[in-house]
């Protein structure tokens, strides 16, 4: 049994509360408590503000070598685009080095990703250490063999994670979206995905003009058609730009919690998600970057600032420790993961940042601790982070 013993920690926010001068005790990949005894490694905290680690519940990594290449197109045209750049597996492997090491810098501790890179994605992710829920993009265009190519390449990626035998790799089937698969696909890989007890991750009603063409494509509208289908339990749904009334209670009855990529969203001109209503109705929210192309950046801090201010649009008085809880604990709670909180049991996943940077000035009371992180933190105070019970990142 490994222990260690985060000694002294200047600000703990867990994020139910906020803890002053505490120690914090980990054994194995588990949080103990906030008493302290002998460890096999001790982490002086003193500067420190310590709290779960960020996890981005939408990206795609392998994407990291387009950035800053596919600019200016709106939603649809950005992604028809990617078919001018050819991408290799050692393109993809490359890209999920950068990419991960940029997000564990910036304080993420688990990624949720889907690409057609996800067994180069795995092998880098084993060896870095990120938790990673990964996903096969599954796209057919209606071609019957595409159909069946996707099925079997993303069994084949569940055979793999499970050979790599790490409990920070997980699968969730990845359809791409409902305009790019066919019903057939969509049902077949629900029915793997109920086999597999895990979820689905898929782009929903992100842009106008997608939502265009699912109604001449299937005479509905995304969402309502995996309704339709019989196919809308169990979602982790990226965007929903645009939901009609009548989908937004269907995400409320069918359980489905919502990824929202706002920078994303911004920067391809998909619209604002109206994330107000969708929390007024109870609907989870999780927070996401979207690929370094359409971003550019895999910044959780960045997210977890603008969500802030488009909130903040609609209601001035939206508090902070909400967007916080979205990045962390109600992520962590809708992915089925046991982290996001620093409390006994649960896993070890943390970040600890420096208090010392000119502008986390001034923190001297307990009330400006949340709203420092949420607006005025920069993924470069992050100095520590910790991923069951593993210090992966120090400097
Ligand atoms: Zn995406």
């Amino acid at each position: 049994m490994s222990s260690l013993l985060i000694k002294n920690a200047k600000w703990v926010i867990t994020p139910d509360k906020i803890l002053k001068d505490t120690d914090i005790m980990i054994k194995d990949n588990q949080i103990i408590g906030f008493e302290s005894d002998d460890a096999d490694k001790t982490i002086d905290a003193r500067n420190k503000i310590v709290m779960p680690g960020l996890i981005n519940a939408h990206t795609h990594l392998p994407t990291v070598w387009t950035r800053g290449l596919i600019e200016n197109k709106p939603t649809l045209e950005w992604v028809r685009s990617f078919n001018d750049f050819d991408t290799d597996s050692n393109l993809a492997s490359l890209s999920a080095i950068t990419g991960i090491q940029e997000a564990l810098l910036g304080g993420t501790t688990t990624i949720v990703d889907c690409s057609y890179f996800s067994k180069e994605v795995a092998h880098i992710a084993h060896y870095m250490g990120v938790r990673i829920v990964l996903g096969q993009l599954m796209i057919d265009d209606g071609q019957s063999e595409r159909t069946k190519d996707s099925i079997k390449k993303a069994k084949e990626l569940v055979k793999y994670l499970a050979s790599l035998k790490n409990n920070r790799i997980s699968y969730a089937f990845a359809p791409h979206s409902v305009y790019r698969c066919s019903n057939e696909l969509l049902i077949s890989v629900v029915q793997l995905a109920k086999k597999h007890k895990v979820k689905l991750h898929i782009h929903l009603n992100e842009s106008k003009s997608e939502i265009e063409m699912v109604k001449k494509q299937k005479n509905t509208t995304p969402l309502k058609h995996l309704d339709d289908l019989g196919v809308s339990k169990n979602i982790l749904a990226a965007h929903c730009v645009h939901l009609t009334k009548q989908e937004t209670d269907i995400v409320k009855k069918q359980g489905i919690s919502i990824v929202h990529c706002p920078v994303s969203n911004l920067k391809l001109g998909s619209g604002i998600a109206p994330i107000e209503n969708y929390l007024i109705a109870g609907i989870p929210i999780l927070l996401g970057t979207d690929g370094p192309s359409s971003n550019n950046s895999l910044d959780m801090f960045e997210t977890m600032k603008i969500t802030a201010l488009l909130l903040k649009l609609k209601n001035p008085a939206f508090p902070a420790i909400e967007i916080l809880k979205m990045a962390t604990s109600y992520a962590a709670k809708s992915l089925g993961i046991d982290a996001g909180k620093i409390e006994a049991g649960k896993l070890a996943d943390l970040i600890l940042l420096d208090t010392r940077s000119p502008h986390l000035q001034p923190l001297t009371r307990q009330e400006q601790l949340v709203n420092h992180l949420v607006f005025s933190a920069k993924s470069s105070d992050v100095k520590t982070v910790i991923i069951d019970g593993q210090v992966v990142l120090n400097h």
